[in-house]
């Protein structure tokens, strides 16, 4: 785990965000509408829990047993035709990308969304190198036109109004500035990008789940991009995090029942294609890919995040995440996952993510595959602090806090002198550069009676 990088800044980050009224009603809205149609597709099968339990414990059992798994997937694969390369890190992915395409003068490379490869940050090293990369993804490609990171797993470009999109797709297409009809904005699109996976020499995809008694690679999609990706060039790589393995394909059905509905709150993807062998003629590359997924499972607290299936349902239940965008957690994860992933990356750097959260612990209960998402959020604030990276400011509150808060006499005359202060002291004390929470928000009036007082003149009557 590295501790070196300059921090990331969330609050500060997310500060524009907040400002901007309509982006965030909007934005806080629809994810909470993927949000409660996720609860209504979930309420609607009565073992729904059962298949959380099934899930968790199929992912628990491949990762605790993960290098048998991966030899099996290896084996397996291999024998269907398909070559088999292996990554330690971001940088051997990458290079083994490029030498795949360079050794066969591939200029042109379409791929779908793959979060592994923004891990990574494969596109602008084989840009560097005279490489073309075109994201077929709609939403991806909203955000590789606009050169941002995805916002979101599931939906990249999610923070931005169609207005925004029309605006992008004139400056970048030359389309009309005006026209922010949806259907009309994605026909501009499809146009664009046909043409360009039609003359591709090379496709690349992602993995939702890679079989090992099979040695086959499952890719969801609702676009149909990563079957064009895939399908048309006669070159196919598909980047495979370590974690995707599940043992048998009987497997598959417990993950596909609950992807698409924890994250979009739909029954299923449109597409659900499986890879196993290379087309007649053509090529099949898996890169499997550990990236620090290894140092994570050896973590005790921690390796449970592996689990992940990247539904993004703990983005769209999270109150912050909702409230302050994607591009505020400063790393290719965001929202609660982000927050418990990321500091295994780098914890000086994520030090802040952990904090963006109410510990509601509502992502933990959304999550498909179980993951004590709060518990983890909860176990980073500890590390963060006892390796000494919490912000002044946070830390001298923090302990101030923990004095008033242990001491019954001294909290109640805390909360009575408070009460008094903000209705008195004047507005420059009160909201001072130390008071982060003010710069956004207005102290609340205290009320004329504290709970305490109000309960005891209860119980006295
Ligand atoms: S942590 Fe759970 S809820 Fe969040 S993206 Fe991963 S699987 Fe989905």
């Amino acid at each position: 785990m590295k501790t070196s990088s300059k921090r990331v800044d969330h609050a500060a980050l997310s500060q524009p965000f907040v400002a901007d009224e309509k982006h965030i009603t909007f934005h806080d809205k629809r994810l909470w509408g993927l949000r409660s149609a996720r609860d209504g597709e979930a309420h609607g099968i009565p073992e729904w829990e059962q298949l959380r339990g099934l899930a968790s414990a199929i992912k628990e059992h491949t990762l605790t047993h993960l290098a048998g798994y991966l030899e099996e997937f290896e084996r397996n694969a291999r024998a269907n035709g398909v070559v088999v390369h292996w990554a330690r890190d971001a940088a051997e992915h990458n290079q083994i990308v490029h030498q795949i395409l360079s050794k066969r003068q591939v200029k042109t490379l379409v791929k779908s969304k793959s979060m592994l490869t923004e891990e990574c940050e494969m596109r602008p090293y084989l840009e560097e190198r005279g490489i073309a990369v075109i994201e077929t993804d709609l939403g991806e490609q909203i955000q590789q036109l606009d050169d941002q990171m995805p916002s979101h797993i599931v939906v990249p470009a999610v923070h931005k109004l169609a207005t925004d999109v029309a605006e992008l797709f004139a400056e970048t297409m030359g389309t009309d500035p005006k026209e922010s009809n949806i259907p009309v904005l994605c026909e501009a699109q499809r146009q664009r990008t046909r043409p360009l996976i039609l003359k591709a020499e090379a496709g690349m995809t992602g993995c939702n789940f890679a079989v090992a008694e099979t040695g086959g690679v499952t890719v969801c999609t609702n676009e149909g991009n990563a079957d064009l990706s895939a399908n048309v060039p006669p070159l196919h790589i598909a980047s495979i995090g370590i974690e995707k393995l599940i043992p048998k394909l009987e497997h598959l059905g417990v993950f596909i029942r609950m992807l698409s509905r924890s994250a979009l709150g739909s029954p299923i993807t449109q597409y659900t294609s499986h890879f196993r062998a290379p087309r007649q003629g053509g090529e099949l590359h898996y890169i499997l890919v550990d990236n620090g997924r290894s140092a994570r499972l050896a973590m005790d607290d921690f390796w449970y995040s592996l689990k992940c299936i990247r539904c993004g349902a703990c983005m769209n239940t999270c109150p912050v995440y909702r409230r302050s965008g994607g591009l505020s957690y400063g790393g290719v994860y965001a929202g609660p996952i982000g927050a418990i992933i990321n500091p295994t990356f780098d914890l000086k750097k994520y030090s802040a993510l952990p904090f963006a959260s109410t510990m509601n612990g509502s992502c933990t209960n959304v999550c498909p595959v179980k993951i004590n998402i709060h518990e983890q959020i909860y176990k980073w604030r500890q590390i963060v602090a006892e390796h000494n990276e919490l912000p002044f400011v946070k830390k001298e509150a923090m302990k101030l806090a923990g004095k008033v808060l242990a001491n019954p006499k001294l909290y109640r005359a805390a909360v009575k002198t408070a009460g008094t202060a903000v209705a008195k002291l004047p507005r420059a004390v009160l909201y001072n550069p130390l008071n982060v929470w003010g710069r956004q928000r207005e102290v609340p009036d205290a009320p004329a009676e504290t709970f305490h007082d109000w309960y005891l003149k209860r119980k006295k009557k």
